[in-house]
């Protein structure tokens, strides 16, 4: 069996009067996170460790801010169309890994509905898709409620000549 493996990093600054939405979900807040999208930052770094699997270039790449087509989008369209071109190149997606930083709000209370979400993007079984979120103990810019990072690592198999 082939399996590649690529990871990717994505950083929002949050935004009084803007929706938090990650994973797919929206997550009730004080504030959301400023972005051209829904600034989902959990699905735009799993888009690039899924990109990065097969050497696809980046998420600004495919889908580049500056078209306004993208404006305000839901940012599943962007990983149900990331995982077209992974299935284009013969692979598809087997496992994710998910780390988010925020000192703010609770995370865990949303893994399971964000799993489902994530899970039917990719048509991949919840029981393959992991998300985890870790406070920076109030150090750094995630510590000062400044905005969300996002560390996302993907593997692919080979689905087609093996
Ligand atoms: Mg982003």
């Amino acid at each position: 069996m082939t399996i590649r493996v690529g990871q990717g990093v994505d950083v929002h600054p949050f935004k009084e009067g803007r929706d938090l939405v990650l994973g797919g979900v929206k997550i009730p807040h004080d504030r959301g996170l400023e972005g051209h999208s829904d600034a989902d930052a959990v699905i735009h770094a799993l888009c690039d460790a899924l990109l990065g699997t097969l050497a696809l270039g980046d998420i600004g790449r495919h889908f580049p801010p500056s078209d306004p087509r993208y404006r305000g989008k839901d940012s599943r369209f962007f990983l149900r169309e990331v995982t077209g071109l992974v299935r284009a190149k013969g692979f598809s997606p087997h496992q994710v890994d998910v780390t988010i930083l925020a000192e703010r709000p609770k995370i865990s209370p949303h893994v399971p509905a964000m799993v489902a979400e994530l899970s039917s993007c990719m048509g991949l079984d919840p029981s393959d898709i992991s998300i985890k979120a870790t406070t920076t103990e109030r150090m750094g810019f995630t510590g000062r409620e400044e905005g969300i990072a996002v560390w996302a690592v993907a593997t692919v198999r080979k689905t087609e000549g093996r």
